[in-house]
């Protein structure tokens, strides 16, 4: 509504002759007609339709009782005539101006929507697989095509699956509060249900156990914790990768031949493996596996410098495996795992190690801190 302009008001009517009438009327439609021009929204057509319309002082009642009511008795019906007109009249183009309205409403915001379609668009960045996810998947992958499946388990974890039934003694030092991360508050609970951040991904052979008969392959990939203050080469949060193979008559041979397999798969046809003896409470006997190293080719120099990721050794350390305690099997002999009858190797590695070596990264932070910039080097 321009409020600029003088407002059209009702003038009282003294003089009822026709020039008079005829005058006014022209007036009154004139002005109903410049202001229904200029609704184009639906709040000024509210006003525009009260103004004219208003039961108690819109303009056509106004019309009825300053021209129709003080008539003089010979001039009523004429007037009378006139108003109803009028009203008529009023009543439409209000209706007219509705229409309008919505219409100038809607070209309102279809001119506000309006999409320039010869811009260039705007391009989304497509994300990539993390190095250490990436890295994950490579393994599972390898030990898929060997008919592994792959199990998951819960990160905060029973003292009882995270040390007890994986054959720890009640004072091994990783049950320490050194090591591991325990969670508040659990102090009222008995030992094994205390809670805890898993420090390895072995529970889940556990879990697994339990729920499945032997024959079992399994990887199983995951995040776990230890109490390490983060540096290049430790993070209080790091990723593993472990499988357990359990059937009749599995044996060391069968530990070494998969192994074996999966380095060259992971690494390269040329590497070569090396098992030494080691201790794990879960695994009798225990090993650590290392492969010649795929950076120097195992000559432990690249070119005159020192080879630093195998410290000129030719060797990398890679995992640490053996064949599953019968101990372990005890706490799950009920679900067919009866260690006079079945035999099985377990292996465990570190992911992020191995995204490290993979990709020559110096610092283990580099992988969690989230920078784009580095992230992009790997997409
Ligand atoms: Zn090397």
């Amino acid at each position: 509504m321009r409020h600029d302009l003088v407002m059209y008001t009702v003038p009282k009517l003294t003089d009822y002759s026709a020039a008079s009438i005829n005058s006014e009327s022209r007036d009154l439609l004139s002005a109903l007609e410049s202001e229904a021009t200029v609704v184009n929204s639906e709040n000024e057509y509210k006003v525009f339709r009260d103004r004219w319309l208003a039961r108690k002082d819109g303009i056509a009642t106004q019309i009825n009782d300053l021209w129709l009511k003080p008539a003089p008795k010979e001039a009523k019906r004429d007037a009378g005539q006139l108003v109803n007109e009028l009203k008529k009249k009023i009543e439409e183009t209000v209706e007219r101006a509705l229409q309008h309205s919505k219409g100038g409403a809607s070209a309102l915001r279809l001119a506000a929507e309006r999409v320039d379609i010869t811009l260039p668009g705007v391009r989304r960045p497509i994300g990539a697989e993390h190095p250490v996810i990436k890295t994950m998947n490579e393994i599972v992958h390898v030990f898929r095509n060997l008919g592994y499946s792959v199990s998951e388990g819960p990160e905060v974890e029973t003292d009882y699956y995270n040390f007890e039934a994986l054959n720890f003694p009640p004072n091994h030092p990783a049950r320490d509060m050194q090591d591991t991360l325990f969670l508040a508050g659990q102090d009222k609970k008995g030992q094994r249900d205390r809670l805890l951040l898993r420090t390895h991904t072995s529970p889940v052979q556990i879990r697994t156990m339990e729920l499945l008969k032997p024959p079992l392959r399994i990887v199983i990939p995951g995040k776990v914790y230890r109490n390490d203050p983060p540096d290049a080469s430790h993070s209080p949060m790091f990723h593993q990768i472990e499988g357990l193979a359990v059937d009749t008559n599995i044996t060391f041979g069968d530990l070494k031949g998969t192994l074996d397999h999966a380095m060259k798969a992971l690494f390269g046809s040329s590497v070569k493996t090396q098992f030494r003896p080691s201790f794990f409470p879960f695994t009798e006997p225990s090993a650590e596996m290392m492969v010649s190293c795929f950076i120097c080719g195992g000559s432990g120099t690249r070119g005159t410098e020192p080879c630093r990721p195998c410290k000129t050794t030719g060797w990398i350390e890679i995992l640490g495996c053996g064949m599953v305690d019968p101990n372990v099997f005890e706490f799950v002999k009920h679900n067919g795992y009866d260690p006079k009858k079945v035999s099985g190797f377990a292996f465990g590695m570190g992911a992020d190690r191995i995204a490290i070596l993979k990709y020559g990264v110096d610092d283990i932070q580099l992988f969690f801190q989230g920078d784009v910039r580095f992230l992009q080097q790997f997409g």
